[in-house]
């Protein structure tokens, strides 16, 4: 086989479609984010608009000092698996206040939101004989890899809609059932119904299991996300969560019962056979998710300013998907056109939104994401809405708003 051409067609394809992707090369400043310096042919300081730094955590001055002493007195990085000398006493006291923040006797660790969803619904899917695992015709590629991985029955619900996902329960029958769905959906940014979802849940017997990666450090008096919002944790048998999003660090979890989550641990290759995060960064959002506990300055700055842009984008015209979360689509429609507007708003506005175009989300609903957070200023909103008001008159823009 020629190698390099099959990989130089399949390129090209992507490019002639409009969805190959390029990455913006930021450099990003402590202390002045939204900023951050982008290096091209020389290098511009532009303002983000897309980040899932959601709340600026990652440059939270405890944050920030805590991930410098933990480097200072423990080094680098674990130095193992959590099995074989990569433990360490900044691992365990994240597991527990990550179970404290959800409510749940325990939680674990992974390596990305990514790996917690692969590794623990494809734990869960495998080793619970018989298993079938319902899953929302929306969910993020991390579960849909988890449930292919498990080789379990999967029986796939439409979106958010309990009812189908109770008529298809009770297709299932008497056999073991997971129900894996999202609290905030990171592209439509709308909310799952999960009071009727966990009901739906409980009357069935099935196990419910729910990712708020997008909502955790962000909704809850405590950033518990949509389910403590809701006064739900409890009734959840699994929530899954990210350090790398609100909290502002990386890394992935699960919390639940204290059996559920030592079955995982101790069956999930996707947590056995790794290295430990490092405990700098354990440390850090260990900080972090103790901060969100406490304050809710930054979630009430951040939806200020969401209620802000979305408020402005109406007055301008500019459409965008309406949802009850802080992540704001502005629709496009066209992947050329979503990277030409990107391009734009980049080169003549000092603005950095990145064009989300296919796979992410489905052909022809290319949009601009765009997350306000609570450092953005009055005048970085002026900007951007003037940015793309003179867009949208220019390119004549066919909305594709669903
Ligand atoms: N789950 C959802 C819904 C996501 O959108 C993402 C990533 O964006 C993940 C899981 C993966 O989380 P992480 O970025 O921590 O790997």
């Amino acid at each position: 086989m020629d190698f390099a051409s099959h990989f130089q067609s399949q390129l090209d394809a992507l490019k002639a479609e409009g969805n190959y992707r390029t990455f913006a090369d930021l450099e990003r400043r402590c202390g002045a984010f939204p900023r951050a310096n982008r290096h091209g042919d020389t290098v511009e300081e532009v303002t983000v608009w897309c980040s899932n730094d959601y709340l600026g955590m990652g440059q939270h001055p405890e944050v920030v000092a805590s991930m410098i002493e933990t480097v200072r007195a423990c080094g680098t990085g674990a130095g193992g698996t959590r099995n074989i000398g990569g433990n360490s006493v900044q691992h365990r006291a994240l597991e527990a206040e990550l179970a404290d923040l959800h409510g749940k006797e325990a939680a674990l660790l992974f390596t990305s939101g990514y790996v917690s969803n692969w590794a623990a619904l494809s734990t869960l899917g495998a080793r619970i004989p018989n298993a079938v695992i319902l899953s929302d015709e929306k969910n993020h590629a991390s579960m849909i890899e988890g449930v292919r991985h498990s080789r379990a029955d999967k029986v796939i619900w439409k979106h958010n809609d309990w009812r189908d996902l109770d008529r298809k329960l009770n297709a299932v029958g008497d056999r073991p059932k997971i129900v894996a769905f999202e609290s905030v959906y990171s592209m439509d940014g709308d909310i799952a119904p999960i009071r009727e979802i966990v009901e739906v849940c409980e009357a069935h017997g099935a196990l419910s299991y729910i990712d708020e990666v997008h909502a955790v450090g962000m909704y809850g008096d405590h950033g518990g996300g949509v389910s403590e919002r809701e006064g739900l944790a409890h009734r959840i048998d699994v929530i899954e969560g990210t350090l790398g999003k609100a909290f502002g660090c990386v890394g992935g979890y699960i919390t639940g019962t204290a059996a559920l989550v030592d079955f995982v641990r101790s069956f999930a290759s996707g947590f056995i056979f790794t290295t430990a995060l490092p405990p700098a960064v354990a440390a850090a959002a260990t900080t972090s998710i103790r901060h969100l506990k406490v304050s809710g300055e930054e979630r009430a700055r951040q939806k200020a300013n969401v209620a802000k842009v979305r408020a402005r984008l109406d007055r301008a015209g500019i459409p965008h998907m309406a949802n009850e979360s802080h992540i704001i689509p502005v629709m496009i429609g066209d992947p050329v056109k979503c990277r030409m507007i990107s391009d734009i708003l980049m080169a003549d506005w000092g603005i950095y939104v990145q064009p989300i175009n296919y796979p992410t989300v489905p052909k022809g609903t290319e949009r601009l994401r765009i997350t306000p957070g609570p450092h953005h200023t009055d005048a970085d909103i002026d900007h951007l809405i003037a940015a793309l008001t003179a867009l949208w008159s220019r390119c004549a823009i066919s909305h594709a708003v669903a």
